[in-house]
């Protein structure tokens, strides 16, 4: 059994960067930090790769650059049934393969003295106040603290005992050839044409062994991520919404490689920690509006290795305030604003919506500077808050009155 301060269960950029950020804060602790991942480098990971550049900055700050093949990123578009939107805003980000970017970041933290143990698959994990200790196919790890960064499926999670929450997702993705009406390269685009089901449709630019393809995939939230009753109904299968959009641009579905993984988005009412024990990245959730995860595991790394090195100083190891701590972050602030928008996008009358997007792009700009991690002109938000909660105000308005019962019918 190897003795260490803090074991750290997945080699995802949520366990990196909460061991790189931890190394920097107290580097005397780089060695006795240790990441356990059940697979080996270069692995792969189901992703689109798109990565604002928000997470590069973060990163960059502590002097980590993380540097593989990349498509560079200047805007996204949408396309809804009422019309369509293209939107740039200079360089907001890039999309990576996880199967170089992940590597990359682990040899960033190999480089600062953290251990790796690669062909680790944790099968089990216990956290009391006395510390943690973690079972393995390579060993049983003991620690003074276990974090749980392993993913949608975190066994971590399930070992302590931490319930799963509601707002989960389904996705999937293949990579293809591009096709005539496909989109600039430099954007990303989101297909939100069908209403029928909450979710949407991607085409991301990519770059596979040196071929320039597209990466095109869905994202269909749970029935139940809506809250009840404001679903429209079981949601379709991820794969067949796909299987769908592929035929109607002429491709054959069956020639692709579909790459499938469900989704998390961050539960308020699900805990996040135990003593000894916390939860990061999509072990803990992630926005659940996009599923858009890269950016907030590397945010969720930063916050929990400025808390850890904070707690382990104090010996006060309980975690009572871990979610605290995260939903009082930017990064909790960013996942209930997507929340929120989530809601009003998939539970109001979607047209009405989708006009306020499209004729108040300031909205989307915000999203895109955010995306980018670049700072906002004061202006700019205030106008898409305030039109944005003008349309929210209404909706809300009209939905109450249509809640209320009819009028008895006067008698004559
Ligand atoms: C189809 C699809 C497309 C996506 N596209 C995007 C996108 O374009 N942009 C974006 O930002 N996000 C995207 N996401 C979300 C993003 O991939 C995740 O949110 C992100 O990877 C979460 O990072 P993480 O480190 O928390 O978890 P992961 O990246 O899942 O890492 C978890 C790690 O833990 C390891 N692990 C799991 N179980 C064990 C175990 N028992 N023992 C040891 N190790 C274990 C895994 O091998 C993995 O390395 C997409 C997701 C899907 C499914």
């Amino acid at each position: 059994m190897s003795a260490n301060e803090v074991v750290i269960v997945g080699g995802g950029p949520a366990g990196m960067s909460t061991a790189i950020f931890l190394a920097h804060h107290r580097p005397a602790l780089a060695d006795r930090i240790v990441v356990l991942e059940k697979e080996r480098y270069p692995r792969d990971k189901c992703c689109a790769g798109g990565l604002g550049e928000r997470a590069d900055r973060a990163l960059s700050a502590i002097g980590v650059r993380v540097d593989v093949p990349s498509v560079p990123v200047n805007g996204v578009s949408a396309a809804f049934q009422v019309g369509e939107i293209a939107l740039r805003e200079g360089s907001i980000g890039r999309v990576v393969r996880r199967l170089e970017f992940d590597r990359a970041l682990a040899l960033a933290a190999r480089a600062r003295g953290v251990r790796i143990v690669e062909g680790a698959r944790v099968t089990a994990a216990s956290a009391s106040p006395r510390g943690a200790l973690v079972e393995s196919s390579a060993g049983t790890f003991a620690g003074r603290v276990v974090v749980g960064a392993d993913g949608v499926g975190s066994v971590v999670r399930r070992a302590l005992g931490l319930p799963f929450g509601t707002l989960r997702a389904q996705a999937v993705e293949v990579d293809t050839e591009p096709v005539a009406g496909d989109r600039a390269r430099d954007l990303l685009h989101f297909e939100m044409r069908d209403r029928s089901f909450p979710g949407y449709l991607w085409d991301f630019p990519t770059v596979v062994d040196g071929r320039e393809l597209v990466c095109r995939g869905a994202y269909v939230l749970h029935e139940g991520a809506l809250g009840a009753g404001r679903g429209a109904g079981p949601a379709p299968d991820a794969e067949r919404v796909l299987r769908s959009r592929l035929a109607a641009l002429g491709l054959d579905p069956d020639r692709y490689r579909r790459k499938r993984f469900a989704e998390r988005g961050l539960d308020r009412t699900a805990a996040i920690a135990r003593p000894t024990a916390l939860l990061v990245g999509e072990a803990a959730g992630i926005d659940p509006m996009l599923g858009e995860g890269i950016a907030q595991a590397i945010a969720y790394g930063a916050l929990a290795g400025e808390y850890l090195a904070e707690k382990l100083e104090a010996g006060d190891l309980r975690f009572n305030d871990w979610g605290r701590r995260v939903e009082r972050s930017l990064l909790g602030l960013d996942i209930r604003f997507r929340r929120r928008v989530m809601r009003a996008f998939y539970g109001a009358p979607r047209e009405r919506v989708e006009h306020y997007l499209l004729d108040e792009p300031s909205f989307l700009r915000f999203g895109m500077r955010h995306f980018a991690g670049r700072a906002q002109p004061a202006p700019d938000a205030l106008r898409a808050a305030a039109t944005g909660a003008l349309v929210v105000g209404r909706i809300g308005i009209e939905r109450l009155l249509a809640s209320l019962p009819p009028r008895a019918a006067a008698h004559p």
